[in-house]
C-alpha cells in the first residue's frame, strides 16, 4: 500500500521516469540500453525494484545484455539545496519497511526532474549494496525526517560521492543567462521561469 499517494505525484513519476530512459540512461550505457519496467508488479511492492535494464556493452561478442535492477526516486529541481539523497525508511500508518529495508535494486537511480521543461536536470546513479555496506558498517552519517507518515533518511551527495557509492552522475543545468553549465560556475535554482543561473550572471543582469 502506498500511503500519501496523490495523482500528480504519479504523473511527476511518470514523466520523470520516461524523461531519465532519453536523457540518462543513454549516457550512462552509450553502447545500448533497453528497459523492462515493472512498477506495480511484486519486484516493485516487495523488493523495491522499478525497472530492469537490459544493456549492450561495448563487446559485442557477448550473446546477450548485461541485466541491471533498478530502484528510481524523482525530486523536483528546488529540492537539489538540500545536497542529499533520501530513502524512505518506515510506514508510521502500516508499521511497514520501505525502500532502506526492502531495496532490492543493483542501482538507486536519484534525479531532479523539471517538470516545466521535461528536462533530467541532474541525477546519479548509487551502487545500492556501496550504500547498504557503509549503513551497516556505520561508515556514513545521514539525517533523519519525516512527511505524513513516512519516515526517511538522508544522506549527503557528497559523501557518496567521495566514498565511491555515485557511480554516475548526470548534471544537465545549464544557466538561462549565458547558456554556460553548472560546471563553469556556481549555479542556482531560481524557479520555474528562470530555471538555472549562475551566481555571477544573475549579479551582472542586476546591475
Ligand atoms: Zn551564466
Amino acid at each position: 500500500m502506498k500511503t500519501a499517494f496523490s495523482r500528480d505525484r504519479y504523473e511527476f513519476t511518470k514523466r520523470a521516469h520516461l524523461a531519465a530512459q532519453q536523457q540518462f540512461y543513454p549516457r550512462m550505457f552509450p553502447h545500448g540500453v533497453d528497459f523492462e519496467d515493472v512498477t506495480q508488479t511484486a519486484h516493485d511492492l516487495e523488493y523495491a525494484i522499478d525497472c530492469q535494464l537490459a544493456v549492450t556493452p561495448p563487446d559485442l561478442t557477448f550473446r546477450a545484455p548485461i541485466r541491471i535492477s533498478v530502484q528510481e526516486r524523482f525530486r523536483k529541481p528546488e529540492d537539489m539545496r538540500y545536497g542529499d539523497v533520501t530513502i524512505t525508511e518506515w510506514n508510521l500508518a502500516t508499521q511497514r519497511p520501505l525502500e532502506l529495508h526492502k531495496l532490492g535494486a543493483q542501482l538507486f537511480m536519484y534525479g531532479f526532474y523539471d517538470d516545466h521543461r521535461d528536462q533530467i536536470v541532474f541525477a546519479t546513479a548509487i551502487d545500492v549494496l556501496r550504500m547498504q555496506w557503509m549503513l551497516c558498517r556505520g561508515e556514513i552519517e545521514y539525517s533523519r525526517h519525516s512527511r505524513i507518515d513516512q519516515h526517511f533518511i538522508g544522506l549527503p551527495f557528497k559523501r557518496l560521492k567521495d566514498l565511491g557509492a555515485s557511480l554516475f552522475t548526470h548534471d544537465g543545468r545549464i544557466c538561462q543567462l549565458c547558456g554556460g553549465t553548472a560546471a563553469d560556475a556556481a549555479i542556482e535554482y531560481r524557479g520555474r521561469i528562470d530555471g538555472w543561473v549562475h551566481y555571477g550572471c544573475a549579479e551582472e543582469r542586476a546591475a
